[in-house]
């Protein structure tokens, strides 16, 4: 595999930064996870807006342009000659000294990776996947924003491993009052009589892409749909339940603090997304080839 690190392509074996990279001391630095199909690259003009958003939510300067960095991405998947998977994408705040003040830091870096990915087998897109609620909380807007997507994954990372001690395979995680934020490392959403629910991103969670995406979709679908304060209960009491994320893509959750959610089955709006989703992936995206 060929990493693009700074303009040149490296093995990945080879492909190194300083160890005063203040990406690696602090987590000083963004990311973007983008999914490419079928020779596209879904939505990454968006990917490429977010993440210069968090570069400047962070007052981080990105050493290209944004069509520099949109041809970085292409061209690392094209170097790598691959036609379906995911693309990491990293800015770190570069090198500097053992100090955290970012201004000892010369020059940003940037980092594209390209690889293939399955995150979840393929039945647990039927059978749903199982929730529990951790007790690391979302980090406040005055701690650090939420929707920047930044290299700081640690609470996300503590949340993570409660899960998976809870016997779950992925973790609710609830914002300083106690409501709803997003999962992990995917955002949340419910049907309850026929109308589709979902935190604001005011509650915690990432702008994420797919959220939006499906957003969209619902819209498409002409049912009724709501940005709301989201607590456990909303979601122990929903006829459905899914996650969305770029790695995840859609997919239904079966039970969430042991409570089973709908008949425990992936339910009828969260397929009629699933195959929506699916066939937008296929057929848009910015070409790579
Ligand atoms: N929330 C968090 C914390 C995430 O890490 C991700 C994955 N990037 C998401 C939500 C989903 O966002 P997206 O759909 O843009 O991948």
């Amino acid at each position: 595999m060929q990493v693009y690190i700074d303009g040149d392509f490296f093995p990945e074996g080879e492909a190194k930064i300083s160890v005063f990279d203040h990406g690696l001391l602090y987590g000083d630095g963004i990311f973007e996870g983008i999914r490419f199909y079928n020779d596209r690259v879904f939505r990454l003009e968006n990917h490429i807006d977010r993440l210069y958003d968090s570069a400047k939510a962070i007052l981080l300067t990105i050493p290209l342009t944004r069509e520099e960095m949109t041809r970085a991405v292409i061209d690392t998947i094209a170097k790598n000659d691959l036609h379906d998977g995911y693309v990491r994408l990293i800015v770190t705040r570069g090198a500097g000294t053992l100090g955290i003040s970012p201004y000892r830091c010369e020059k940003a870096s940037v980092i594209v990776i390209a690889s293939t990915i399955t995150l979840y087998p393929a039945d647990t897109y039927e059978k749903g996947l199982i929730l529990a609620t951790c007790s690391t909380r979302r980090p406040r807007h005055d701690t650090l924003s939420p929707a920047v997507k930044s290299l700081n994954y640690l609470s996300n990372i503590m949340a993570k491993v409660e899960a998976m001690a809870a016997g779950a395979e992925e973790g609710v995680m609830l914002n300083a009052e106690g409501y709803v934020a997003e999962c992990t490392g995917d955002n949340i959403f419910i049907v309850k009589d026929g109308t589709v629910f979902t935190p604001t991103v005011a509650s915690g969670s990432l702008y994420g892409i797919t959220r939006q995406v499906v957003m969209e979709l619902v819209e498409k679908t002409g049912l009724p749909l709501k940005e709301i304060e989201m607590t456990r209960y909303d979601l122990y009491t929903a006829d459905e339940l899914f996650l969305t994320g770029t790695a995840a893509e859609v997919v239904p959750v079966s039970e969430y603090d042991k409570r089973k959610i709908g008949d425990g089955k992936a339910g009828p709006v969260t397929k009629r997304l699933m195959a929506d989703f699916r066939s937008l992936v296929e057929t848009t995206g910015a070409p790579i080839y």
